[in-house]
């Protein structure tokens, strides 16, 4: 259905790869309930991330000197997009391939970039993302998790809280402090890469209120790291984490996350032939909002393409994006409400159950929207 939402500047060359990720997806996909489909980036699929690295689709923007694919912005655009709006379950390479290989390949050595990136574009490593601590989410500024110099390498002690998927990943890019004290704020932040295999590391999932245990509480009790766990600059972290969240904020994911839910309402309006007013409205009104959202989305794709840091942008299309994706399971649920007949569709009403508990944590996952509202006042010279 993404037909509907007509392309804005893709090039031709990144347009194509959609029929072939599409045909790939068809089949790989095939049989899975709708309910699954809607965890999409919350879905861990090793094999399903294995089939897409042999496909070359992992690592597509990397250099082939790193066993990339070495193509631009607008084709990882494609094919993120066609695997987030069929829902496929891509949480085991998600972080590796959006944040940390970007990360990696910007900020990290030579050595750093030929140990990890050639094994994350063959889904052979994953990475998680270890920023928030049990006192410090938004306010990242105050972490207290600590990396100490100790001989040739450093030692870890502290706890993260929140890690998806770190029960399966084998790395944490953890933002942790190097030096000074959390008055220091900003000051003296540091990335360092961290082997969740090391002993000292102990992880714990947590089960959110759907059931599912994506996220976890990781702690770590004098860790051992080599010298070579720090990624770029010590004391640079706090820049190093915000260039990357730019990467986090302006993909798709944050336009479909209930899309797998438009699609079992379309899907149901077709069998039924509805044809009255109000289905149109609705769903004239939700393809509408998300036609503009997509377009401003390609609009950081472009920015990135061009080499920019579109930080203040990819904050306003998260913001926004974040609230459509709350809102349709509460549209679409009233509108089954009000039907004479409510539809015996078990998957439909399971995937609306999902969405409606799964919704809120939209718009906390990378940066709430208050705080992303403050970035946006900072960029209009509000604050
Ligand atoms: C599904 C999911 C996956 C996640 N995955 C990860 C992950 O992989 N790695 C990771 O590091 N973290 C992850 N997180 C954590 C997420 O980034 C944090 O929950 C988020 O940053 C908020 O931090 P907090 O929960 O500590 O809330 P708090 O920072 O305590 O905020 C509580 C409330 O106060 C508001 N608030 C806070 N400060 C301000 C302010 N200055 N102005 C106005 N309002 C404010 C917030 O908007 C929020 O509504 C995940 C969260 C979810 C829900």
């Amino acid at each position: 259905m993404i037909e509907f939402l007509s392309p804005v500047s893709i090039p031709p060359q990144d347009q194509a790869l959609r029929q072939e990720v599409r045909a790939f997806l068809h089949d790989a996909l095939a049989g899975r309930a709708p309910d699954l489909l809607a965890r999409s980036w919350m879905g861990y699929d090793a094999d399903f991330s294995r089939a897409l690295a042999r496909k070359g689709w992992l690592g597509l923007t990397l250099p082939r000197a790193y066993g990339g694919a070495e193509r631009g912005h607008f084709a990882r655009f494609v094919l993120s997009e066609e695997l987030l709006a069929a829902g496929a379950p891509v949480a085991a390479h998600w972080i590796a391939d959006r944040q940390s290989a970007p990360l990696i390949l910007r900020y990290g050595t030579d050595a750093q970039r030929q140990f990890y990136l050639p094994r994350i574009c063959r889904a052979e490593a994953f990475f998680c993302i270890g920023m928030s601590e049990p006192d410090a989410g938004s306010d990242l500024a105050s972490i207290r998790t600590r990396a100490r110099r100790e001989g040739a390498g450093w030692v870890l002690d502290g706890a993260k809280i929140w890690t998806t998927n770190a029960q399966h990943a084998h790395y944490m890019i953890a933002l942790v402090r190097t030096h000074g004290t959390v008055e220091d704020r900003h000051a003296g932040l540091s990335q360092v890469i961290v082997d969740l295999h090391a002993p000292g590391v102990t992880v714990r999932p947590i089960v959110d209120v759907a059931g599912d245990a994506h996220f976890c509480e990781v702690f770590f009790d004098q860790v051992r790291l080599g010298e070579d766990a720090l990624i770029g600059t010590e004391g640079e972290g706090w820049a190093q984490v915000n260039a990357e969240l730019a990467f986090e904020r302006s993909g798709p994911e944050r336009l479909y996350s209930s899309m797998v839910l438009v699609q079992c309402w379309l899907d149901l309006c077709r069998g039924q032939g509805s044809q009255d007013s109000a289905t149109a409205v609705l769903t004239g009104g939700i393809l509408a909002q998300m036609a503009t959202l997509r377009s401003m989305s390609l609009s950081i794709a472009g920015k990135l393409a061009r080499g920019e840091s579109p930080a203040v942008e990819a904050a306003l299309v998260k913001d926004l994006g974040t609230e459509l994706e709350q809102r349709i399971p509460a549209l679409i649920g009233d509108a089954l409400g009000a039907l004479a007949e409510p539809p015996a569709d078990d998957a439909l009403w399971r995937t609306l159950s999902y969405l409606e508990q799964m919704s809120p944590t939209f718009s906390l996952r990378g940066g709430t929207r208050e705080i992303l509202r403050g970035i946006i006042a900072r960029g209009l010279d509000l604050r």
